[in-house]
């Protein structure tokens, strides 16, 4: 190209980046063994897998194959490490973070370079987003291990964690994954994807070179069926945390369920990118080349669904076309390149199908006028028009670099159309009316909502979906939480002897008596108290039209109540849907409910206890007790209810992150046997408190206790829906909440075969579970039976990024 040329067009000419550097470092280790206890080991297998570079299509390196053996090594390493790592100082993990830090600083161009050949991505990316990123979530974290001991009381290390990364990002999602994990005291057994290992080998020779203590991090190569899927099952593994494909997610859920394993999935999107009509257009063009084109739209968050206001829908795409007219792609190693390679041939294919498959559909396909390379992995920039919302491109993840437009005409329009998917990953919303922007992003159903601005990350901020986008947050306090237990629960709690007193007499409610009018006195037949189900505020009949007896310690029936089905809980679920402006008021208000139903309830103590008399026969003073500490606790949530707020990050940028804990949504929840109202209150009451509607199933053996908070709440203001109680048996109405799409969350306190069948039935639309594995735990103490682990449970966090400056 002549200076005239240069001149004329303006275009950038050819950086290079060398690649000998790393290449170089190849050689010298190939074929690479498997980390397990800082030691290079080969795999038991003997055998190795190629790495490819996807820009050119050639081997890059022979990485080993590993196996349910060398899986088994590395858990047992991570186990014995666990004894002494788990104990040391904060102040002494801190120091280990910070040296990682450090080294991975001191390596950076090496990582940014290996990660470029090994993944296609641009080095551009690689050395100013994902190396500078991971160095950030050491340092970061190596603040929390200091101050672990002072902000997290009562929190403990979980043990053995499996991490399984993806290719898009392979080391920052290494770091995001091993950060915190180390920070909180566990020790890790990763596996890499298995197109892009590199730079995760590259750690374990940091992890080497700075000293950190045998088996506390081991690395095992290889493939999902050999190494993924033998980490998920292994038994000695405390937690799994996953990111890739909704589906993979899925199968994980289902195959630790009932395992007791923690788990947190971060999985797959398709995030809206919302234009109104008075953004920046200017702006929102090169927001759009960061929301689809960053990373070849092989990005969990990429805004992939483009969502314009109807009036600049026309003059929006003419400038996207231009600028993506002057998009460079070509070799990641070229500095002047906007986009790089496709990880895989087989990623490729996928792309075309549903680029091929969307053209079929009947959407407008525009591609710019220039040619990919024809060497490699290559995938042009892609915009379709006229997409139907409920066409497969407009539904499917595509993970590559295709966006699809769609327009709206009003706010409610552009909200409906933005939650219209099955996921809830991350939104961006462009307008330059604050007020607008800031009404919207909680109206949006994901995790991060980004104002004016798109994929920001930083480790001061959590990020993870809503929906079937998965559960569990990465970065911010609240990542912290995946990685630790409260210390009480390391044991099988079992309620003890004070807790439940069985009373040698019982105190039985006296029936009333009446004369005949020859002086004979006979019992008067009580008036029939049978308690229906209560849905959407009415006391209504069981569909089945069958009820269950309730009998007392000693087999003496005690009342009935009404048999639910499968159809008294969907008609529950959607009295609970239509109860959703629950979330919108203040929580002023909620918290005056609670209040107002704890002094209603108080109102009918001496009632109240008389019943978990009948159905315990327990003591009166241990009954009385239990109403007190129920009282207690909802004073506690209506305290809780406008406290447990958000907090406001402050990420390296002109800007704030504001994390706000929203309400799950629907919960079921199935209450625990002991303590009949408390138990019941203690879940009912946090559950509300945050905004969330709720289909409880009381205890089995005693649900008077819970049917008699009927009238308490039709007198307390709670408005019809919120509360919804189906009676009946608790595994069979759980597992229809756990199949239920239409439920966000379950809490199932029962037993460990029941916690099974719940986490498994969860995995349809990848509904958040809380279960008990059959433990119980203390509800009267107030560590165990109330506070933030509840309210945590009941929400989750939505970080809203908002930047600012002219
Ligand atoms: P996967 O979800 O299959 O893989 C992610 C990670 O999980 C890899 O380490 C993979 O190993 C491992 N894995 C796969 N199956 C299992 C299993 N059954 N048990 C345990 N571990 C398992 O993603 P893919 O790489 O196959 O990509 C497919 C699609 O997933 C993409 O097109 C994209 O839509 C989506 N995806 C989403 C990501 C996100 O960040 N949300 C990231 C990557 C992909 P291995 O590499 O050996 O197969």
């Amino acid at each position: 190209m002549s200076v005239m040329d240069i001149f004329e067009t303006m275009e950038y000419g050819p950086a290079p980046e060398a690649s000998s550097p790393a290449l170089a470092w190849i050689k010298e280790r190939q074929p690479f063994g498997l980390f397990i206890n800082n030691q290079w080991t080969k795999p038991t297998s003997g055998r190795y897998l190629e790495s490819v570079n996807p820009a050119t299509g050639k081997s890059l390196a022979q990485v080993a194959s590993g196996n349910s053996a060398d899986v088994d090594t590395a858990v047992a390493a991570a186990r014995r490490a666990f004894e002494t790592w788990s104990q040391l100082a904060g102040h002494t993990r801190a120091r280990y973070l910070y040296a990682l830090a450090r080294q991975i600083q001191k390596h950076a161009r090496l990582l940014a370079v290996l990660e470029s050949l090994d993944n296609g991505k641009s080095i551009r990316e690689t050395r100013d987003l994902d190396i500078p990123l991971v160095a950030r979530h050491f340092y970061y974290h190596a603040g929390w291990a200091q101050l672990m001991a002072s902000e997290l009381p009562g929190y403990q290390p979980i043990g053995v964690v499996g991490q399984i990364i993806p290719w898009n990002f392979p080391l920052l999602m290494l770091a995001w994954k091993i950060a915190p994990a180390l920070a909180m005291g566990n020790t890790i057994v990763l596996k890499p994807a298995r197109y892009t290992s590199l730079t995760a080998l590259k750690f374990a020779e940091i992890v080497q070179e700075i000293g950190l203590p045998p088996g506390v991090v081991n690395v095992v190569t290889g493939e999902a069926s050999r190494v993924g899927e033998a980490l998920v099952r292994h038994p000695d593994v405390n937690k799994i945390a996953f990111t890739g494909s909704t589906d993979v997610g899925r199968s994980i859920r289902r195959a630790t369920a009932g395992s007791g394993k923690k788990l947190s999935l971060e999985l797959g999107g398709k995030s809206p990118f919302v234009v109104f009509d008075d953004a920046d257009l200017d702006s929102v063009v090169e927001g759009v080349v960061d929301a689809i084109w960053f990373n070849q739209g092989q990005v969990c968050c990429a805004g992939s669904r483009l969502l314009i206001q109807e009036n600049i829908e026309q003059l929006l795409i003419r400038k996207l076309r231009a600028r993506m007219e002057k998009l460079r792609l070509g070799d990641p190693l070229d500095k002047a390149v906007d986009m790089g390679a496709i990880v895989s041939p087989v990623q490729l294919r996928e792309i075309q199908r549903l680029v091929e498959q969307g053209v079929a559909e009947g959407a407008q396909k525009w591609q710019p006028s220039w040619a990919c390379p024809t060497e490699g992995s290559f995938f042009p920039p892609t915009l379709f028009t006229h997409v139907s919302p409920a066409s497969s491109i407009a539904q499917v993840e595509i993970f590559g670099p295709v966006v699809v437009a769609m327009s709206f005409r009003t706010p409610e329009e552009a909200v409906a159309l933005a939650n219209n998917t099955r996921y809830g990953l991350a939104a961006s919303v462009w307008s330059d009316n604050i007020n607008l922007a800031l009404d919207i992003a909680p109206k949006i159903k994901a995790g991060s909502v980004w104002i004016n601005c798109t994929n920001m990350f930083d480790a001061s901020s959590g990020f993870g979906g809503y929906r079937e986008s998965g559960f569990g947050r990465e970065g911010g306090k609240e990542g912290l939480y995946e990685y630790v237990r409260p210390a009480w629960k390391t044991e099988t709690v079992r309620p003890t002897a004070e807790s439940i007193l069985i009373a040698k007499d019982s105190t039985t409610e006296e029936e009333d008596e009446v004369s005949a009018s020859d002086g004979t006195r006979f019992a008067l037949p009580a008036i029939d108290r049978t308690p229906k189900l209560f849905i959407g505020g009415k006391q209504v009949r069981p569909d089945s039209g069958y009820s269950r007896d309730v009998y007392d310690v000693h087999g003496h029936r005690i009342g009935e109540v009404g048999e639910g089905n499968r159809k008294d809980i969907r008609n529950a679920v959607e009295a609970a849907h239509a109860a959703r402006s629950w979330s919108a008021g203040t929580t002023h208000n909620r918290a005056q409910i609670l209040y107002y139903i704890a002094e209603n309830l108080a109102s009918r103590e001496d009632e109240f206890t008389r019943r978990i008399v009948q159905q315990t026969n327990r003591t009166y003073e241990d009954a009385f007790n239990e109403v007190q500490v129920t009282l207690s606790r909802l004073f506690s949530y209506a305290a809780w209810a406008d406290k447990f707020e958000g907090i406001v990050h402050r990420p390296p940028m002109r800007g704030v992150v504001l994390a706000m804990p929203e309400p799950m949504g629907v919960i079921g929840v199935a209450c625990p046997e002991p303590y009949p109202l408390l138990g019941f209150v203690s879940l009912v009451a946090p559950a509300i408190a945050m905004g969330n509607t709720v289909i409880v199933v009381p205890s089995q053996q005693s649900p008077l206790s819970a049917t008699d908070c009927y009238q308490v709440f039709e007198t307390s203001d709670l408005p019809s829906g919120v509360v919804n109680i189906v009676t009946g048996e608790r595994d069979v109405l759980s597992q229809v909440l756990a199949e239920h799409d239409d439920v966000d969350a379950i809490w199932y306190f029962g037993s460990a075969e029941g916690s099974k069948r719940v986490e498994f039935a969860s995995a349809g639309n990848m509904k958040r579970t809380w279960v008990s594995n059959g433990h119980e735990r203390d509800w009267l103490d107030t560590v165990q039976g109330e506070g933030q682990e509840f309210l945590r449970e009941a929400t989750q966090m939505k970080n809203i990024w908002v930047p600012y400056g002219e």
